[in-house]
């Protein structure tokens, strides 16, 4: 054997599953196409949105909550400043189904919280032009995350603890073998008890049984110039924030560089036939939504993006990853399809992964996430 248990693709969170497994003593390997902290994939673009009052569903706190936690001991074990808690702000109309959601995680949950109306609002966050009608619900363990050098963070903190990363090297098959696994390589063959598949856009190349629920979609991102002073835009001043009303669906991060804020679609540009074939480009005619809304909503933003890059992310048909054994395949593990909304958890999923290629179970919540969801 070449190692206890593999991982295929070291990202978001084949970095973090590295991490664990290398906490918890087990010698594992990881294998990635790029290197560590690359750009290519779905962590790139220099920030992440961390929010605790989940609107995809109050079953996610608790692994909210533990990759909160896990955050911090990353920040701790390698000196990275990975996460910034400065709040964030979930706008929209007070009935709407994403705001309700959002509310009840933060009561059944007792989260800390806030809920703002639109005269507060103009009082306390004028960067933003409200609607009538609209609120803002604040919560207040929300913040942003640099997933490039999480994730470099991790794999760096794997390697100190004795796992190996084989960077520079795809791997074309993940094959079940007597007791054990192959990972193909090109030339090389090596062999493992156990490997766990962390391959985000490119997930569906792993899972042939679920290629019509599993596809990699296109996700652009752009930032914006304030027509003044940056210092209301930075973070002590300007929390995340994600907007969903009528017709806008934008989240936006404060400045991190001192003077660009990002104010992006909170949508994918389309599906993709293969993740290997990204395209980096952006029409003009694509970005005059993401302008408009940006021209309407942020008075004090110049509604013409001063950058703009693609990225990608692999999604389900529902919208939620797919977490647990991979479907037909004995020994092998499926963390993938996070669909856009999967690195804030990433080191609660490294987690959950490292459990369940180690004792078969694991202590986070998992259920609704189960592969075979779909083949039933
Ligand atoms: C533009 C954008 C904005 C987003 N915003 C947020 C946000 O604000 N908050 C949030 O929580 N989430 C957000 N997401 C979602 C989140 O970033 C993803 O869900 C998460 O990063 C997915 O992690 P992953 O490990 O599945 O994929 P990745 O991080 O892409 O990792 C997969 C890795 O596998 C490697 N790999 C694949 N195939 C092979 C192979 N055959 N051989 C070797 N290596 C291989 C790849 O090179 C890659 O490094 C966003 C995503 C995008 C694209």
């Amino acid at each position: 054997m070449d190692a206890k248990i593999a991982v295929i693709g070291t990202g978001s969170i084949g970095s973090m599953t590295l991490w664990q497994l290398a906490r918890a003593g087990v010698d594992a390997i990881g294998f990635e196409q790029y290197a560590p902290g690359h750009d290519q994939a779905a962590a790139g673009g220099e920030s992440r949105i961390f929010r605790t009052a989940y609107l995809e569903g109050p079953q996610y706190v608790p692994l909210l909550l533990r990759a909160r936690e896990l955050w911090r001991e990353l920040e701790e074990e390698t000196g990275f400043d990975l996460l910034t808690l400065n709040g964030g702000l979930m706008i929209g109309h007070q009935e709407s189904e994403p705001m309700r959601i959002v509310l009840a995680s933060a009561r059944n949950f007792d989260l800390p919280h806030r809920v703002l109306g639109v005269e507060e609002m103009r009082r306390e966050y004028p960067q933003h032009a409200m609607r009538d009608g609209e609120i803002a619900f604040f919560d207040e363990w929300a913040g942003v995350l640099r997933p490039e050098f999480a994730v470099l963070a991790a794999a760096t903190a794997a390697q100190q603890r004795g796992a190996q990363v084989v960077s520079g090297t795809h791997v074309t098959d993940v094959e079940p073998h007597g007791d054990g696994v192959r990972i193909h390589c090109g030339d090389r063959t090596w062999t493992v008890e156990q490997a766990i598949v962390t391959a985000g856009p490119w997930t569906n190349r792993f899972v042939p049984s679920l290629a019509q629920h599993v596809h990699p979609r296109r996700l652009v991102m752009t930032w914006y110039h304030p027509s003044g002073s940056v210092t209301d835009y930075l973070p002590d001043r300007f929390p995340i924030f994600i907007r969903d009303t009528d017709d806008v669906h934008v989240f936006g991060i404060p400045t991190l560089d001192g003077g660009s804020v990002k104010v992006a679609p909170h949508a994918s540009f389309g599906q993709m036939d293969d993740a290997d074939h990204l395209d980096h480009n952006v029409a003009a005619s694509d970005l005059e939504p993401i302008n408009a809304a940006v021209a309407e909503l942020f008075p004090g933003l110049v509604p013409t993006p001063v950058r703009v890059a693609a990225y990608m992310d692999a999604y389900t048909t529902d919208g939620h990853a797919l977490v647990g054994e991979m479907p037909g395949t004995a020994n092998v593990w499926l963390l993938g399809a996070f669909s856009g909304h999967g690195f804030k958890m990433a080191p609660a999923f490294g987690q959950v992964a490292a459990e369940l290629a180690v004792d078969g179970k694991t202590s986070l919540p998992i259920e609704h996430l189960d592969p075979n969801r779909f083949l039933t």
